[in-house]
């Protein structure tokens, strides 16, 4: 038996143009172009605090229900490593500028520690035998969340990464499109029990052993960090003895490996950071910051759980932002069920396939209106509807314009779907057709009605339905 313990350390990089102490760029580009001698370190440069990356940091201390420090201060962290060249990085350690919040995963709360703000070192690529430093990374501002130990398995760490991440997204403070901009630290810590039974006293024995704490750094990604806790607490079951002591997740050879003795946070030698102010924020500045924080997914999702949709799907439309923003502009003309359909099954499966997000594709709310609108007057058929918004998608892909859904239906030479009696005569002559088929499905085969469906489907060119076919054809099999 044995009782987890998981806190999380998630430094997310936050969405600014430029860096948090310097006027570089944030943007990518080749190694060490957006550099400048205050993300370089040089001797006697002054940082100066990039306002926007406040206001990012003090949306995640809302969006987690934190306590907000009027008053905060910066810290110099103190560490000799080639990535951050001035041998110290500036962070926040006494105040930071949230604290005490809470985000709720499924039904258990998980107490959030801190929400602080700090530079981003430079990118480590390691090779053979040296590593290649890029600084253009060195100075991008980073929000650095930490929850309490509360989780208790390393798939609830994955959880409550995915729930963070949700909402990060609806708040807009970072890009989780753009590779490494979730890193995780996770600390784990087991106590083992060992229970015997003593049938001379009719109890059981427990011996209690404490493993000590250890920090897996550098994750990337919440599955990633479910499986690097997954390993390590097999890992700490085979030992005898647990190490304090960091390690690295390695993502191809899916294992952990000793780093170093962990530090304890006092080792790194904190002192204030000479070189900026204390930071007041106004009681203006803060309300203007917490009345223009965007909804949160968890009150979206109250509010389209009235429409009668069904909740797999309100959960498919929340997976991105814009997802809702489209439904709720389609829903002031049109059916709300037939809205969600349209976002949250065709266009959200299309999108999947390709791995891209609605706000890529360029594809915009008038079309969708222009699809519905084809659907109910029963110009197209669902599958049509589908197969319209795949084109469109195509579009986007092969850097063409996108087309209007009528200009598609053109393009594809696209008849007007067949009218019921149509598909009526289609079946029955698919069943006359495919006397041995038929008797299978009488037998209980159920591909039988798979094929069946496929020839209906071929007859008609694809201007029915599959499901009114399926129905069709049962009524005069059954
Ligand atoms: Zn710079």
């Amino acid at each position: 038996m044995q009782e987890i313990k998981i806190g999380l350390e998630v430094h997310v990089q936050l969405n600014t143009e430029s860096k948090l102490f310097c006027s570089c760029s944030t943007k990518r580009g080749e190694p060490n172009t957006n550099v400048c001698d205050i993300c370089l370190g040089f001797p006697g440069t002054k940082p100066v605090l990039n306002e926007k990356a406040i206001e990012l940091a003090l949306k995640i201390g809302y969006a987690l229900d934190c306590k907000i420090n009027r008053k905060f201060l910066f810290s110099r962290k103190t560490y000799f490593y080639p990535d951050l060249p001035k041998n110290f990085q500036i962070t926040q350690f006494e105040i930071p500028v949230a604290h005490k919040g809470k985000l709720k995963v499924r039904d258990r709360e998980i107490r959030i520690r801190r929400v602080h703000l700090e530079e981003d070192p430079a990118k480590i690529i390691r090779e053979d035998d040296y590593i290649l430093l890029d600084y253009n990374r060195s100075g991008i501002p980073l929000a650095e969340i930490v929850t309490e130990p509360d989780l208790k398995s390393p798939a609830e760490a994955r959880s409550f990464l995915q729930r963070l991440e949700q909402i990060l997204e609806f708040i807009y403070v970072t890009d989780l499109n753009k590779e490494g901009s979730m890193r995780v630290d996770a600390n784990i810590s087991m106590t083992r029990y060992k229970i015997e039974y003593n049938y001379s006293k009719g109890g059981g024995i427990t011996e209690r052993k404490k493993g000590d704490q250890v920090e897996i750094k550098n994750i990337s990604g919440a599955k990633e960090v479910e499986k690097a806790l997954s390993y390590e607490v097999l890992r700490q079951k085979n030992i005898k003895e647990v190490k304090r002591e960091t390690r690295l997740w390695n993502e191809k050879t899916k294992t952990t490996v000793s780093a170093r003795v962990k530090e304890e946070e006092e080792e790194y030698g904190y002192i204030f950071e000479p070189d900026l102010p204390v930071i007041e924020l106004s009681e203006e500045k803060l309300n203007k910051v917490c009345s223009n924080l965007p909804e949160l997914p968890e009150s979206k999702k109250k509010r389209f759980l009235k429409y009668k949709i069904s909740e797999e799907i309100i959960d498919t439309l929340l997976t991105e932002p814009e997802l809702t923003h489209y439904f709720e502009y389609l829903c002031e003309t049109h059916n709300e069920k037939a809205s969600a359909v349209i976002l949250a099954k065709y266009l959200k499966k299309t999108l999947n396939y390709h791995n891209l997000k609605l706000r890529d594709v360029g594809i915009e709310v008038r079309h969708l209106r222009r699809i519905l609108d084809l659907l109910q007057q029963y110009l197209i058929t669902d599958d049509v509807a589908e197969i319209i918004l795949r084109e469109m998608v195509n579009d986007y892909i092969n850097r063409e314009e996108i087309r209007e859904p009528k200009q598609v239906l053109r393009d594809l030479d696209y008849e007007k779907p067949l009218e019921e009696e149509k598909i009526r005569k289609f079946v029955r002559e698919v069943i006359r057709e495919n006397t041995k088929a038929v008797k299978d499905y009488h037998r209980g085969e159920e591909k039988a009605l798979d094929y069946l469906i496929g020839q209906i489907m071929r007859k008609t060119g694809r201007r029915a339905d599959a499901k009114r076919i399926k129905e069709l054809l049962k009524f005069e099999l059954d």
